[in-house]
């Protein structure tokens, strides 16, 4: 909008000079027009800065000042003498502003407004329901040939279309790579986050662990020994389920904060993942139904400790079989990437969250859950940032949720 009363303005000084060079009668009837058109495009910036706030509905709105737009284009290209004119490039720059707003579509359906108002205008002016105005620096009194008239509307309205197709293919990538560094931005924010968590919290952690298994230790030697009656008992249960607890989460943290540094070895990922998948098939901890469907790239081998291969898809996998309903289904999937990494994806079709959650889940402690610890995804993202990986999620409130990262793929393939 700014930039479009910027625009006028330079009109407004081109037309006051203009005036003042012609002098003459023959001019004065363009030059009001211009006067009316940059007067109304003044006040149309007006109307749109004051109901700019209160639009909801935005990309209608750009549409809309932008159709009007080329509208205005098309009149400065009539009065300046239609076929003669040479602002019909007037119309690639609403195009290339239109795909910087409205992106590939918009640029592409102003190409389409463009042209066919351009041949409609062109047409008008052909068959001298509009006269060939030689207002502008004597263009003659010259009628161009039908051929003519329609190699200059091709010609035009090829260009709108590259112009338009070049500059949606340059915001795409812009708008992609622009989402891939809000991802790395968002990935660094976290490990730095954890990093510093983790430091605090480890020491602390550690300290509560031993005391903690002398307590759980000195208790159920207790719990042996003493005689007590029913109520008793039941305290006591209550004890040592609670510490099972802390202890259960103690490790957990500690997990996170510290992540063992593990011996990587060359893994055959289908093997181990099939490994992985019959023990968490056989756990009997989540005895909810579902079934889980794998496609597994036989070919690929990666460097990484067993052991975290198994915590970041057991700690999925888990999550996955929290969050679907009986009977629903998880799939696995390992695809080969070109650029030498292996994607591993963790689909279920379960109750999926909102953008709200969905922001917070990497977060430690963040659980939507009544017993849940909130550190299962960081203990992933933990151990995944060693391997230089990083998780995705991609995720719809009630159709379900797919976790992603990628491997390095080792030399050894076939
Ligand atoms: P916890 O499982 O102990 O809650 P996590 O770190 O594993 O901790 O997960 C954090 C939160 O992320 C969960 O409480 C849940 O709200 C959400 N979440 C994780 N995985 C899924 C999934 N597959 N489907 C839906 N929500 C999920
Ligand atoms: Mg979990």
């Amino acid at each position: 909008m700014f930039v479009r009363v910027v625009f006028t303005a330079i009109l407004l000084g081109a037309t006051l000079i203009f005036q003042m060079r012609h002098r003459d009668q023959a001019v004065e009837p363009v030059v009001t027009i211009f006067y009316f058109l940059i007067a109304a495009v003044f006040f149309l910036s007006i109307l749109y800065g004051m109901i700019f706030q209160r639009v909801k509905r935005q990309a209608l709105f750009a549409y809309i000042q932008i159709g009007i737009d080329s509208f205005v284009v098309s009149l400065i290209i009539l009065i300046t003498g239609g076929f003669y004119s040479m602002f019909s490039f007037l119309y690639l720059v609403v195009i290339i502003y239109a795909s910087m707003i409205l992106y590939m579509k918009g640029g592409i359906a102003l190409a389409l407004i463009s042209s066919l108002q351009f041949a409609g205008l062109i047409s008008l002016q052909f068959l001298s329901i509009i006269p060939f105005a030689d207002a502008v620096e004597g263009s003659g009194a010259f009628n161009p040939t039908i051929m003519q008239i329609i190699y200059k509307v091709l010609i035009t309205s090829s260009a709108c279309f590259a112009v338009a197709f070049l500059s949606g293919l340059l915001t795409e990538q812009n708008r992609k790579s622009q989402h891939e560094l809000r991802a790395m931005e968002d990935h660094v924010k976290r490990v730095e986050k954890m990093a510093y968590m983790g430091e605090m919290a480890a020491g602390l952690a550690h300290e509560i662990k031993n005391p903690l298994a002398s307590l759980v230790g000195s208790i159920q030697l207790l719990r042996e020994d003493l005689h007590y009656d029913q109520d008793h008992q039941r305290l006591m249960e209550i004890v040592l389920r609670e510490t099972d607890r802390l202890s259960t989460l103690v490790n957990e943290f500690l997990l996170f904060a510290r992540p063992p540094a593990g011996k990587p070895e060359m893994l055959h990922l289908q093997q181990a993942i099939e490994e992985i998948t019959s023990l968490f098939e056989r756990d009997t901890n989540h005895c909810k139904r579902f079934s889980l469907k794998k496609a597994l790239d036989p070919d690929v081998h990666v460097v990484m400790d067993p052991a975290h291969l198994r915590q970041v898809l057991w700690n999925l996998l888990l999550n996955a079989a929290e969050a679907v309903s009986p009977g629903g289904s998880i799939a696995l999937h390992t695809i080969a990437l070109k650029n030498n990494e292996v994607s591993i994806q963790v689909h279920d079709d379960g109750c999926g969250m909102p953008p709200e959650v969905a922001g917070k889940i990497f977060n430690p402690f963040f659980t939507t859950k009544p017993d849940g610890t909130g550190l299962g995804l960081s203990i992933v993202h933990r151990i995944l940032e060693a391997y230089e990986s990083r998780l995705d999620v991609q995720t719809e409130l009630g159709c379900g949720t797919t976790f992603s990262f990628s491997l390095k793929r080792s030399g050894k393939i076939r």
